[in-house]
């Protein structure tokens, strides 16, 4: 489980929840009582020993106090998710009916902390899988999921064509999405709204709104039924999911941009990130007006400054950066100016000063450039104050969180569990992706982001998903 934050317990004295024992349940919560109760496998009744629920208005959404003796288990807290915490804290605790005597006093040091579940992949994530990592997910106190359904989503009606072989039913999806909820993970649907829409528009019905038909991939930005059908695909998933406070957009690696002949004049006369912006803040405004915040990927606001002049208000932002390792970093993602680099001399003079972790990435990812030369005049004008005092030898690591706040978006930080081939051993790259997470997490506490989610890609085991959820829960709590 993620470390509790204070921690005050004996290695002798144990407190036995045995038959005699029964929940009081002051929390005036719906169901916190029954779920102790079935923890314990004891009733809410009037046994002298109690596990005692007490709602206490004065802490904080996610906080709990845990207090055992011999004859009590007090829980405190103020919210639901602060009882199921100290739910999932008993649970690790326990020896069969045995729990430790002393206290816990715990709270997560960010506010949104979640694993992003590929349900389109192409592992094609079962049930049974799913549900799993759901479970797990909650146990470790994570909070949110972001998943991205794509052709697995069972369309319907217009749409009926997009649900693949292998989507997944609706009452399948009903019992994920519902015990999900349960467990207090909140769901962020991923609709991809510009690239990455291979699974939409490889259908011949959708052939007006590719962007080039050779790569059928993006949707062209300035055909208006392009934001059409992307509203109606997210109202059907609206619809089914339930209330949502945040849908993700997508917005990532459109390489078409300004193909089409409509779109190549206007990026010519108005510019690429004003044609991006334009298509991305009706998406952002369909969703605004239903009080659902957007959350957009930030690799193009990042190579196409330009784009944070025009974009929608209510657009908040997701950095992703799956090489940086440490913090101060000799990698720097250079969005708009060579892409992932470090300054050469790390491979002549500098050499040996690197962690094995970093020098394989640098080795595997990035491109050796002089760094006080060769970045562009374009891009240092407008980063130059977000990358620390060490340049050339070192940049402050995932520089842009600031620099998104410091333009009013709320930010959350996205490391990969499993993303960009490396390897170690032969296993994936668990050390690379296990000190990514650690050094984004560090820095999305320090800059008082909104949160991290951690992103997992590619055809791998669900197995291995386990320990981006494992290490996202101990480093963002
Ligand atoms: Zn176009």
């Amino acid at each position: 489980m993620p470390e509790p934050r204070i921690v005050d317990l004996s290695d002798e004295a144990a407190a036995v929840v045995d038959h005699d024992w029964h929940v009081a349940d002051e929390s005036g919560l719906l169901d916190v009582g029954s779920k102790f109760a079935e923890a314990f496998c004891i009733g809410v009744n009037s046994e002298p020993n109690r596990v005692a629920l007490v709602r206490d208005e004065g802490m904080s959404r996610e906080e709990y106090l845990l207090s055992i003796t011999p004859g009590q288990v007090e829980v405190r807290a103020a919210h639901r998710p602060g009882f199921m915490h100290a739910l999932a804290t008993i649970d690790h605790l326990r020896d069969g009916a045995m729990l430790p005597v002393g206290t816990i006093h715990d709270w997560p040091r960010l506010p949104v902390r979640g694993l992003q579940l590929m349900v389109e992949s192409i592992r094609q994530l079962r049930e049974d899988s799913i549900r799993e990592l759901v479970r797990s997910a909650a146990r470790h106190k994570l909070n949110a999921l972001l998943i991205e359904f794509g052709d697995r989503f069972p369309f319907e009606g217009e749409h009926e064509v997009v649900a693949s072989q292998s989507a997944l039913t609706r009452p399948q999806l009903r019992r994920i999405i519902d015990e999900a909820r349960d467990l207090g993970l909140e769901i962020i649907p991923l609709v991809q709204c510009m690239g990455h829409l291979e699974y939409l528009l490889r259908h011949d019905e959708y052939a007006d709104i590719r962007e080039e038909d050779e790569v059928r991939a993006q949707l062209c930005p300035s055909n208006p039924r392009s934001l059409q059908v992307w509203a109606e695909l997210t109202e059907q998933i609206l619809d089914f999911v339930g209330p949502c406070a945040r849908v993700h957009i997508g917005g990532d690696e459109t390489r078409q941009l300004g193909h089409c002949p409509r779109c190549a004049t206007r990026a010519e006369t108005a510019g690429v990130g004003r044609l991006y912006a334009d298509h991305v803040n009706g998406v952002c405004e369909w969703l605004a007006q239903r009080e659902i915040a957007p959350i957009i990927w930030d690799d193009i606001l990042c190579a196409h400054p330009d784009t944070m002049d025009h974009l929608h208000e209510a657009a908040e932002v997701m950095y992703w950066d799956y090489w940086t390792t440490q913090d101060p970093s000799p990698l720097l993602v250079a969005r708009g100016s060579g892409s992932v680099v470090y300054d050469e001399r790390w491979d002549t003079e500098w050499e040996g000063g690197l962690s094995e972790v970093t020098r394989r990435t640098l080795e595997r990812f990035a491109r050796p450039v002089h760094l006080d030369q060769d970045l562009t005049e374009a891009y240092l004008k407008v980063y130059r104050d977000y990358l620390g005092d060490s340049l050339p030898r070192y940049v402050r690591a995932l520089p842009y969180l600031e620099y998104y706040q410091d333009r009013g978006r709320t930010v959350y930080g996205a490391p990969t569990c499993s993303g960009n081939h490396s390897f170690w051993h032969t296993l994936p790259d668990l050390p690379r992706h296990g000190e990514n997470i650690k050094v984004f997490a560090d820095r999305c506490i320090e800059a008082e982001a909104a949160g991290l989610i951690t992103t997992a890609w590619y055809n791998r085991s669900p197995e291995l998903l386990h320990f981006g959820i494992v290490a996202t829960a101990q480093f963002t709590w």
